[in-house]
């Protein structure tokens, strides 16, 4: 019987949710979802003085906010960080115990050793490796320092950290579901720092401590992991636990094929969030950069990335992030969006650009539908709307383009002919919005583009924009008139 799959998405808890890493959580998801496994949360913050106060909160409910359900580990409930799961805790720091355990198994049986070392001695022996133009590494001084001794030394007071003992040139091979098979000599890799001076375990102890207990059967992980998985691997040796499968993912790279970092711009989950990009086009976007599908589908919904995802199909190089894709498929999501959701999404940005509060657009909420209807089908983010319903809440000003559209001949008969066709009317209705511009057509005698374009250009200061009907009918009778007023004061 094969076991249940687990996997985990593992971050430190430094400050915010990388998109990159989000992109590493979500393949981890779609892969447990897709084999009924198990998709694990544990916090890896063994490194404390990169702790941020509430970074746990805001990973986790970045996650959240992507669709991503965490099934064991670290979770929020009502607002505070719970664990779930019986093979916790899963947050690091409360492990402490645990990997001393392992750690005494380690000194025991001669796979690890105290190292006394000085910060002096190993800045030095750095600097005199570089300058031969080797590799810094560790020069293994301490290695053969007899349990005894070293237990004396540190019963008097010298500082210690416990180190990995290396076998010295040796091949290590693992295979990796993306990139095949690999093989990397010991001698490349430091005996490898495993419990700190300060007694807290390094990443690489506790990494492989933890996927052990908490029974992982898949690492799934950005590639910066590939040169540090054949010390993980003796680890495993040493400890005498089997090997989970190996999944290192490419990196996300800016246009520039750099790895796309906070230095050049949004970068956190967050911010595209702030932008009024939706879980979906994100989730939906971040899928395809490292992973394709072996059809030429471009949307998906997570269910159908839950079913179409694969390893194997996972790129070997680096995806580019390309905004411009990722805009073209929010744009998709947004669409598919009911105007009720896209309403209560707008709210927050309709707010803050200090167009309509909550309650006004509330009290009209039916109109307020026909507004979204009218913008929904040209955005590709959330924050594109203040601006484009600007039409209705600002006085037109007309560009350069604008004004030429207005020099149009027809336009002194359209006003004209509008004035005629509002006076009888009191309110528009859709329907009777609908039908204006055909009244004032046959009163104006001007049609086609000779009739819309001003029309439009007068009435939104816009050369293009939404269905002229909604327009008219959100912009309402008094509107309608005191614009054709302000037209021809212009043109004056
Ligand atoms: N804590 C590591 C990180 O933040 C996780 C590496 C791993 O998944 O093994 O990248």
């Amino acid at each position: 019987m094969t076991s249940q799959v687990r996997v985990r998405f593992a971050p430190s808890p430094t400050g915010y949710l990388h998109i990159g890493g989000l992109r590493t959580a979500l393949y981890n998801y779609l892969y447990a979802r897709q084999q009924g496994g198990k998709f694990i949360l544990r916090i890896e913050d063994t490194d404390q003085s990169r702790f941020v106060e509430g970074a746990m909160e805001n990973l986790v409910e970045n996650l959240e906010w992507a669709g991503i359900e965490i099934d064991e580990g670290v979770t929020l409930k009502d607002g505070q960080i719970t664990q779930v799961g019986d093979r916790g805790p899963y947050i690091q720091s409360q492990r402490l115990d645990i990997y001393k355990k392992y750690v005494d198994q380690l000194l025991d049986s001669g796979h690890a050793y105290y190292c006394f070392c000085s910060k002096d001695r190993l800045d030095k022996l750095r600097e005199e490796q570089k300058i031969k133009g080797q590799v810094p590494r560790y020069d293994g001084l301490c290695r053969n320092i007899p349990r005894e001794e070293a237990e004396k030394r540190i019963a008097a007071g010298e500082d210690y950290v416990i180190r990995l003992k290396l076998p010295i040139d040796e091949d290590i091979t693992f295979h990796d579901e993306v990139r095949g098979d690999i093989t990397i000599n010991s001698n490349e890799s430091d005996d490898q720092v495993l419990v700190k001076s300060d007694g807290f375990p390094t990443y690489h102890l506790a990494v492989v401590v933890d996927d052990h207990l908490m029974g992982v059967t898949h690492i799934v992980r950005g590639e910066e992991w590939l040169s540090s998985t054949p010390k993980h691997l003796i680890l495993y040796r040493a400890l005498g636990w089997d090997i989970p499968t190996y999944v290192h993912l490419p990196g996300v790279l800016n246009e520039d094929h750099k790895k796309l970092s906070k230095r050049q711009g949004d970068v956190s989950v967050e911010d595209f969030r702030g932008h009024g990009y939706l879980a979906k086009g994100l989730v939906n976007y971040l899928a395809l950069v490292g992973w394709s599908p072996d059809s030429n589908q471009e949307i998906f919904d997570m269910d159908s990335l839950i079913e179409a995802f694969s390893f194997d199909r996972v790129a070997k190089t680096g995806g580019v992030f390309d905004k411009k894709k990722l805009d073209w498929v929010n744009a998709h999501h947004i669409k598919d969006l009911s105007l009720e959701d896209l309403a209560q999404l707008s709210l927050p940005y309709m707010e803050e650009a200090g167009l309509l509060k909550e309650e006004e657009a509330k009290a009209h909420w039916d109109k307020y539908l026909v507004l979204m209807k009218t913008i929904q089908d040209g955005l590709s983010r959330l924050e594109e709307i203040p601006g484009q319903v600007a039409f209705l809440f600002e006085e037109p000003s007309l560009d350069k383009e604008a004004k030429e559209v207005l020099e149009n001949p027809c336009l002194p008969q359209i006003i004209e002919a509008l004035r005629k066709v509002l006076e009888p009317m009191e309110e528009l209705s859709l329907e009777e919005a609908g039908g204006l511009m055909k009244k004032v057509q046959k009163e104006s005698g001007c049609k086609g583009k000779n009739l819309y374009m001003p029309a439009r250009v007068a009435l939104t200061g816009q050369v293009h924009g939404p269905e002229l009907s909604n327009i008219l009918y959100l912009l309402g009778k008094d509107k309608i008139l005191s614009r054709l007023d302000q037209v021809e004061e212009n043109l004056k």
